[in-house]
């Protein structure tokens, strides 16, 4: 593109909420055919609530829910936030909690009142030998795009918290506008395989990338550009920062973390899925003006 077509599309760009850091990615973006989507913050509001608290037979729901308030309130992480949120307006107090472990695309490790707890996903358990769960309760709850949060104890597992995190008004339409557009659609996430099909059949996404840990995003945007793809990705996790910098195109959400908006190549200054079809048509359109 001449350096002026280049301006203008910039100047437009961020005129629209679309801040581009160089005219080359305005360039490259045009070329784009493969979108990947992160599933939590970026087509999903990133705001999980907590839905349902269903306990093992013989439990207390509170018991359940104060053993898990104690422990996640040692995390940041968002499902964390959801249950310690949920246990405050339940009137929850969290005990002290020790020998405190988070384990990355699992969940957290620690001890509460002197007992050994867990709270993470199925994976966690096991890993820990813990098998004795229900897995069709939680079933449904995943076919409901929920994410199955468990607490063990002592070896124990004693219920399960079902959060929900709404899918953005505007995503749906971005995923069909990319078809349009002729680009594969892929959603990336660490959650469980069904619960990210389930959002991702709401939204029309085919291609999905489940249980993936935080320090693989990166490699399977890389495998996607080795199979012949010019690869934008859409984030705004910390753990994806690696993968925007490995895209060809990294487009950041404007309620990003710090880290993810500065590995994109676009920072998006809104919150919409729908920014990330508009960096790519004003790429085109500023192509087009040139040829
Ligand atoms: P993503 O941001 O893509 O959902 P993460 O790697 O942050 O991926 O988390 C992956 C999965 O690990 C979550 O869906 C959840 O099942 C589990 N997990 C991680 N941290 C926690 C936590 N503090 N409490 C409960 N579950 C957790
Ligand atoms: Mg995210």
């Amino acid at each position: 593109a001449t350096p002026t077509a280049i301006m203008v599309g910039t100047g437009l760009g961020a005129e629209n909420g679309i801040l581009i850091k160089g005219g080359e990615y305005l360039e490259l973006a045009h070329k784009v055919n493969a979108m990947v989507l992160d599933k939590t913050g970026t087509i999903t509001e990133g705001k999980p609530t907590v839905t349902d608290l269903i306990p093992t037979e013989g439990i207390e729901p509170n018991d359940v829910l104060h053993f898990a308030t104690s422990l996640e309130a040692q995390s940041e992480h968002p499902l964390a936030r959801a249950v310690v949120e949920h246990g405050r307006k339940q009137g929850m107090k969290a005990s002290t909690v020790s020998g405190i472990e988070a384990i990355p695309g699992r969940g957290l490790v620690g001890a509460v009142d002197a007992k050994r707890v867990l709270i993470g996903n199925a994976k966690l358990l096991e890993e820990h030998e813990i098998y004795d769960f229900d897995r069709s309760l939680v079933a449904g709850l995943e076919e409901q795009a929920k994410t199955a949060v468990y607490v063990a104890v002592e070896g124990k597992c004693i219920g399960v918290i079902g959060i929900a995190d709404q899918i953005k008004a505007d995503a749906k339409l971005a995923v069909n506008e990319l078809r349009r557009l002729g680009i594969e659609v892929w959603m990336i996430t660490g959650d469980n395989e069904r619960t990210a099909k389930a959002v991702a059949k709401e939204v029309g996404i085919d291609n999905v990338l489940a249980g993936v840990l935080p320090g693989d995003k990166s490699a399977q945007v890389q495998a996607l550009k080795k199979s012949g793809h010019i690869v934008a990705m859409v984030g705004d996790g910390i753990n994806d920062a690696p993968a925007l910098a490995a895209a060809d195109v990294g487009i950041a959400m404007g309620t990003g973390a710090d880290v993810a908006i500065e590995a994109a190549d676009i920072a998006l200054m809104k919150s919409e899925t729908y920014g990330a079809v508009q960096a790519i048509l004003l790429s085109r359109l500023t192509m087009k003006k040139i040829r």
